[in-house]
């Protein structure tokens, strides 16, 4: 959470994550408290059944976190951020393919799956994420943020960095190609 904040990935407030800690549960960022200093007591111990034990709630976000455990077996962390320029590709209608770069390639993968607006927390953005999660380990919830999980946490930040990158590059793109028309 330190590095998305200090990349201006996420606001103080914003974001969440997660890490599986065995088959059925995951430890999680709470909800409401400043990101950038999380301790470890902070964090809370949700299970699958969408229970949990901690000081703290869980974040607004959880049920999207324990959608994806849910479907998809190799996800062991998971990570969701505010990138700027990522929303911003999307709102200005850029296609984002990650096959156009080797590091996004690498990264990201073969896909980049893409959420309509929906309402943050609810029941229905999290079974949405969940669906295109299935296919692809980045998604992308316009005018909201991005949620990528991966085999570690690092697995998880790398793609989330790489896609912000990678969006920079294409609305740079887009705006030298309109200039020199
Ligand atoms: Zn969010």
């Amino acid at each position: 959470m330190r590095i998305l904040h200090s990349r201006g990935l996420i606001n103080v407030r914003g974001g969440n994550g997660s890490v599986k800690i065995s088959s059925r549960e995951f430890l999680m960022t709470p909800s409401g408290l400043p990101k950038h200093i999380l301790k470890p007591d902070d964090l809370v111990v949700v299970r699958l059944d969408g229970t949990w034990t901690g000081r703290y709630k869980p974040t607004i976000e959880y049920r999207l976190h324990l959608e994806i455990y849910r479907r998809v077996s190799s996800a062991q962390a998971i990570l969701h951020s505010h990138n700027p320029y990522t929303i911003l590709a999307l709102r200005i209608g850029l296609k984002l393919d990650p096959s156009e770069l080797v590091e996004t390639k690498y990264a990201i993968g073969e896909c980049i799956g893409v959420v309509e607006e929906l309402e943050p927390g609810s029941l229905e953005l999290a079974k949405r994420v969940g669906e295109e999660a299935e296919k692809c380990r980045v998604v992308v919830l316009e005018n909201h943020g991005v949620v990528a999980y991966g085999e570690t946490v690092y697995h998880a930040l790398d793609a989330i960095e790489a896609l912000e990158d990678y969006a920079k590059i294409k609305i740079t793109e887009h705006l030298v190609a309109k200039k020199s028309k």
